[in-house]
This record gives structure tokens, sequence and C-alpha cells, in this order.
């Protein structure tokens, strides 16, 4: 009489747990050293001239772009400007000389604070892989494996189970983690600089700030993804470990029944597989439910005999 091991799934708490401690890391050793005052830096009294030095507003051909408040609306009304189809217009010769050389000003200087905060990043990027990452990722592996035990001791009292390797496989689990994290991280802060390497050839100097913010937000979740996918890899093989050792040779795939799981995956939902024959995912590519690329599929394992009836 075979049973089934409904285990309850902990790499979602896993995932927010740990996500909020590498994002807290990770605005400290990046984004704090982006300082928004910097950026924004004030140098002159008139609204205008300050939003344009900012590089709030830039101007071009007749037509003020960017963020505008009420100050610098009121300043671009007393030059003559003009909202029409929804942007700011002026006729190119009525703009005042002491404009037309902040303009030219605050592009070059928008443009030296890029090439500052790249340099910044580039320092950040390089000293990443020495820098501590102070966080216990040990300990977020023994949380994902205490949860794991606690459900196979309950469902077999008989035989309290616990990895004969457990040590190993929490050093193992914090190594691969904090490489996977730092390998991530670095790879998104040399992003973010070359990003920024181009942005003053796309011409996006307005709006420095949002946009430096936009674009780290990118890379945050993208260190993200990576951090979550190693958490299910790991969470999976903990329960194919422990399935294994507690006599299981096989198990039900389960999806998330919801619109985000793939065709592939969708398709292999409710069927049982073998630990030693992980079904076809892709053309040529064999994994079990939560080994794939960003895969939030699930195992029940299936034990050959029904372990409360044991005498
Ligand atoms: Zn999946």
């Amino acid at each position: 009489m075979p049973s089934y091991l409904r285990l309850r799934d902990p790499r979602a708490h896993a995932v927010a747990s740990l996500n909020r401690e590498v994002m807290k890391w990770l605005d400290e050793v990046v984004f704090d050293h982006l300082q928004e005052d910097e950026l924004r830096e004030n140098d002159v009294d008139s609204a205008l001239l300050s939003a344009i030095q900012n590089s709030d507003i830039v101007y071009s051909e007749g037509v003020f772009s960017g963020k505008f408040s009420s100050n610098t609306s009121k300043a671009l009304r007393e030059i003559g400007a003009y909202i029409h189809h929804g942007k700011w217009r002026v006729d190119p010769a009525k703009v005042p000389h002491e404009l037309i050389g902040a303009f030219t000003l605050s592009r070059d200087k928008a443009e030296g604070k890029v090439t500052n905060i790249i340099r910044t990043l580039r320092d950040i990027s390089s000293n990443m892989v020495h820098a501590p990452l102070g966080i216990d990722l040990r300990k977020h592996g023994a949380d994902i494996l205490a949860v794991l035990d606690m459900q196979f001791n309950k469902h077999l009292e008989e035989v309290p189970l616990s990895l004969p390797n457990k040590d190993m496989v929490l050093d193992q689990f914090a190594k691969e983690m904090h490489e996977e994290i730092v390998t991530a991280a670095v790879d998104q802060v040399d992003k973010l600089a070359e990003k920024l390497g181009t942005l003053s050839e796309t011409g996006r100097m307005d709006s420095l700030f949002a946009y430096i913010r936009g674009a780290y937000i990118t890379s945050r979740n993208a260190v993200s993804v990576k951090m979550e996918d190693k958490i299910n890899r790991f969470a999976m093989d903990c329960v194919e470990e422990k399935a294994r050792l507690s006599g299981s040779n096989s198990y039900v795939w389960v999806t998330c029944h919801d619109d985000k799981v793939r065709h592939s995956h969708r398709v292999l939902d409710g069927k049982t597989f073998q630990w030693d024959d992980p079904p076809e995912v892709a053309p040529g590519r064999h994994c079990h439910p939560g080994q794939d690329y960003n895969c939030r599929c699930w195992a029940v394992p299936v034990l050959p005999f029904d372990p409360k009836a044991n005498p």
C-alpha cells in the first residue's frame, strides 16, 4: 500500500526571509553610495536655473522636458514659455542668454555626475568579492532543513530521520549561496555601470536619479531571482535525499497550478516519476521539480509502504 508524503513547501518563506537580508545588504553596499543629495545638488537661486542644473529639466530646440514643479512652471511662464500638446515650449529666440549657458553647463554637469557614479560602481563591483555579506546563510539553509525534518519525522514516526551529512550539506549550501549572490551582484553592478555609460548617447540626462533608481531596482530583482532559484534547488535536493533515505523510489510532480506555470511543467502535473529517472523538461534536459530554471514546482514523495502500518 503506497503512501504519499505531502510536505509543506518551505521555499516561499525561506526566499522571503533571505531576500530581505540580501536586498538590505545590496542597498547598503550599492544604492546608498548613489546619493540622491549629490545628484540633486543645488547651487543657484532661480527655480528654473536650479532645475536645469540638477538635470530635472532639459531644453532642446524650443521644448522643455523633465520634471516640473509649481516654481519652475512659474519661471517658465515668465520667460514666455507655454504648454502646447502637453509640452512646455518657447520661441528659441526668446530664451535668455544665461539659460542657454546653463543648458550646456547642465548637460556637462550631468555627464560629470554620471562619470562619477560609474567610477563608484566600478569600485563597488571590484571590492564586493572580498567584502563580507554579513548574512548567516547557513542558518537560512538550516531553517529549510528543519521544516523538512519535522515533517518527515511526523510521517515516519518509527524512523526519525536526519541527513547523515547535514553539516556538510549546510556548509556546501552556504558556500554556493554566497557565490551565487556575490556573482549575481557583481554582474548586476557591472551591468548598471554599462547602462549608465550609454546614458549620454541615448540622451536621457533628465530625471537622472529616477533613472538610476529604476535601473538599480531592475538589477536588484535579478539578484533576487538567482537567490530564489538556488533556494528552490537546495530545498528540492534535500527532499530528494531525505525521501530516498526513507525508502522512496518515486514522487508525484505537483505544479503551483497558476498562470505562471510553463507548459512543459504543466503537462507533468500529477504524474509519477522515479527519483533515478527525472522527466524530460526540454529537449535533452531532464530534471526533478524545483531543479529547472526558476521552477516553483514541488514533489510529493511516494513511499512503497504505509509507514504507520508497520508493527
Ligand atoms: Zn516548474
